[in-house]
C-alpha cells in the first residue's frame, strides 16, 4: 500500500534532509522566498532542463537555442510594457501587517466555493453510484448552477476592475465578499495599490554616471531583441522557434509555497515566430504539444488540466496555462501566450529600426506573430518532486520513504554497494563503479547495513542498486535491485550496464513525443 505525502511540510523538509533544496543563506536565516539547489537537486533541475532542451532543440529542426544576458538596455521594458504594466495589486492587512495581492484573495475565495462544488459532486456520485453522469450533474443541479453562476459574477467584477485599473473597486469586491485575513480573521484592510515586480539595479561605478538597470523579468526579451540576429545567421525561414533556460526575477509580494513562487528563479522559454493570421492553429498545436511533453514523463494525466485566461496579459489575444495538481491544488505550471507582434512591434517602435521578416513565398516584408511556451524549472521540479514522494507500508508492516522520480530524471541512476566492507568486495564494487560513472550519474557506497544504503537511495529515487557479493567475486554476476517493485535479480555485470543505461536514458522519453 503506499500513499503520496500528503502534507507539504514533508515534501519541504525531505528536499532539505536529502540535499535537493535548502534555503539561501540559511546560516544568516535564510533570505526570503530565494533557495539554492543541492547537491541531488541540481542534477534533477539539469536533467528536466535536459528533457526540455531536447525536446525543443533537437526534435523540432526549427527550433534552435540561444542564452542571452539577464542585463539588458533599460529601455528593452519599456518597449516590452514592463515599466509600465509589469504590476499585481496588493493590499495590507492593518491588524496583521500582512501583504497580500488582492486579486489572489479574490481568487482564493473563489477556490473555496470551487470545493463546495466539488463536494456536491462527491455526494451525487456516492448516491447515484455507476448510474451517475458528472457533466449532467455539473450542468443540471440547482446548487452547482448557483455556485458556478456566483464564481462568473465575481470574476467579471475582479477582471474589470483591473483591467480599468479601478482599485477602489478591488478594495470594496474583497469587503463585499467578507474576505478576512487568513493569518488574523482580520477585515481591516489598506487601499488596494498597484506594485511593480521588477528589481532595479545600477551599472557603473559612479552613482552619477550609473545607468538605471533591471533585472529580467522574463527571457522572452532576450530572445525577441535577437530576433533578426538569430533569422539571419542562422538563415531561418518561418516558422521557426528560438529556445532559452535562463533566470528570471520577480519582487514578488507575496512568496509562499516553497520554490514554487520564487523571487529569483528559471524559466525555459520557447518563441515561435509565425506569419500573421495564423496564431490561432499554432495556438492550438502547441497546447497539445507541450501537454503532451508532461504526460510523456508518466506522472498521471489526470494530475494536468488548461485553464483559460480570462483576463489577458498586455501583449496577448490568447493564453492558458497548464496546471499541475500540486499539494496544495491545481495552480499554473506552465503559460502558452498568443504574444501577437506586440513585442517585436515595440521593438521596432522604440529602436526607430525594421524589425521584419521578409516571406518569399507572399513576396512582402512583415513583423511576425508570437506563440510561447513558458515554464518555470522550479515550478517543474517541484511537481516533479512532490509527485514523486511516496511513503509505502511494507509486507513486514514497516515504512518505507521513496522517491518514485521518473527514473529519467532521476539524480543518481544506479548505486553501487559492495554487500561488506570487506573480502575484497569494496575493490570489486569500485571496479565496477569507474565503468558506470563514465556511461550514466552512479554513485559508490559502503557505509551502514545493505538495507539502509536501499533505503537511502530510495529516498533520494536512485532507480537501480547493483549488490557486489562473494557470489559476485566467483562467477562475474550482481544483482540489481529496482527501486519501485524492490525486486532483485542476478545478472552478469556487463549485461548490467548495458540493461541500466538503456532503461534510464532520456531519449526513451523524447522518442515518444
Ligand atoms: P503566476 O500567475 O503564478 O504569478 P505568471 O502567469 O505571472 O505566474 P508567467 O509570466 O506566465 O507567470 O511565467 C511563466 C512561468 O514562469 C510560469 O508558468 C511559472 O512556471 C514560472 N514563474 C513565474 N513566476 C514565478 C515565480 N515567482 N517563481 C517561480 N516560477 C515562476
Amino acid at each position: 500500500m503506499s500513499k503520496k505525502f500528503q502534507s507539504f511540510k514533508n515534501v519541504i523538509s525531505h528536499a532539505k534532509e536529502y540535499g535537493f533544496v535548502f534555503p539561501s543563506s540559511e546560516i544568516y536565516d535564510g533570505l526570503s522566498a530565494v533557495y539554492d539547489y543541492g547537491q541531488n537537486g541540481v542534477e534533477l533541475k539539469n536533467n528536466i532542463k535536459e528533457y526540455w532542451w531536447k525536446s525543443m532543440t533537437l526534435f523540432n529542426d526549427n527550433i534552435v537555442g540561444i542564452d542571452a544576458s539577464i542585463f539588458m538596455h533599460p529601455t528593452t521594458w519599456k518597449a516590452s510594457g514592463h515599466v509600465d504594466a509589469f504590476n499585481d495589486p496588493l493590499i495590507d492587512n492593518k491588524d496583521s501587517k500582512k501583504r497580500y495581492r488582492a486579486d489572489v484573495l479574490v481568487e482564493d475565495y473563489i477556490s473555496k466555493i470551487e470545493s463546495k462544488i466539488n463536494k456536491e459532486v462527491e455526494k451525487a456520485s456516492k448516491r447515484f453510484k455507476e448510474t451517475f453522469n458528472e457533466d449532467k450533474f455539473l450542468e443540471t443541479n440547482e446548487k452547482v448552477k448557483e455556485y458556478k453562476n456566483r464564481i462568473k459574477i465575481i470574476l467579471k467584477r475582479l477582471n474589470e476592475s483591473l483591467d480599468k485599473d479601478n482599485l477602489k473597486d478591488v478594495k470594496k469586491l474583497i469587503e463585499e465578499l467578507g474576505i478576512a485575513c487568513p493569518e488574523s480573521g482580520s477585515k481591516n484592510w489598506t487601499d488596494v495599490k498597484q506594485f511593480n515586480l521588477m528589481f532595479g539595479t545600477k551599472l557603473g561605478a559612479s552613482v552619477d554616471s550609473a545607468t538605471e538597470l533591471f533585472l529580467r523579468p522574463e527571457t522572452a526579451q532576450g530572445i525577441f531583441v535577437n530576433f533578426l540576429n538569430v533569422q539571419k545567421t542562422g538563415r531561418m525561414k518561418l516558422p521557426f522557434g528560438i529556445a532559452q533556460i535562463g533566470k528570471a526575477f520577480r519582487n514578488e509580494i507575496v512568496a509562499r509555497q516553497f520554490i514554487f513562487r520564487m523571487r529569483e528563479f528559471e524559466q525555459m522559454e520557447m518563441q515561435f515566430f509565425i506569419p500573421p493570421g495564423t496564431q490561432k492553429q499554432y495556438y492550438e498545436d502547441w497546447k497539445k504539444k507541450r501537454l503532451n511533453w508532461h504526460i510523456s514523463l508518466g506522472m498521471g494525466k489526470e494530475n494536468y488540466r488548461f485553464h483559460d485566461h480570462e483576463k489577458l496579459a498586455h501583449y496577448a489575444d490568447a493564453a492558458c496555462d497548464i496546471e499541475f495538481n500540486f499539494p496544495f491544488g491545481f495552480k499554473e505550471l506552465e503559460g502558452i501566450h498568443s504574444r501577437t507582434d506586440f513585442d517585436l512591434g515595440n521593438h521596432q517602435k522604440y529602436t526607430g529600426k525594421k524589425i521584419q521578416y521578409f516571406d518569399p513565398e507572399l513576396n512582402e516584408s512583415y513583423v511576425p506573430y508570437v506563440v510561447e511556451t513558458s515554464i518555470g524549472l522550479d515550478r517543474m521540479f517541484l511537481s516533479v518532486f512532490c509527485n514523486s514522494l511516496i511513503e509505502e507500508k511494507l509486507e513486514d508492516g514497516s515504512l518505507r520513504t521513496v522517491l518514485k522520480i521518473p527514473k529519467e530524471l532521476a539524480p543518481n541512476k544506479v548505486a553501487i554497494l559492495p554487500l561488506l566492507k570487506k573480502d575484497n568486495l569494496p575493490e570489486m564494487a569500485k571496479e565496477i563503479f569507474k565503468k558506470f560513472r563514465s556511461e550514466i550519474k552512479s554513485v559508490y557506497d559502503d557505509k551502514d547495513a545493505i538495507g539502509r544504503r536501499y533505503r537511502r537511495q530510495d529516498a533520494i529515487g536512485t532507480p537501480f542498486c547493483i549488490t557486489v557479493d562473494h557470489k559476485s567475486i566467483e562467477d562475474q554476476t550482481v544483482t540489481i535491485r529496482e527501486r519501485d517493485s524492490m525486486k532483485q535479480k542476478r545478472v552478469k555485470i556487463e549485461k548490467a550496464l548495458n540493461e541500466i543505461t538503456q532503461k534510464v536514458s532520456i531519449t526513451n522519453i523524447l522518442k515518444t513525443l
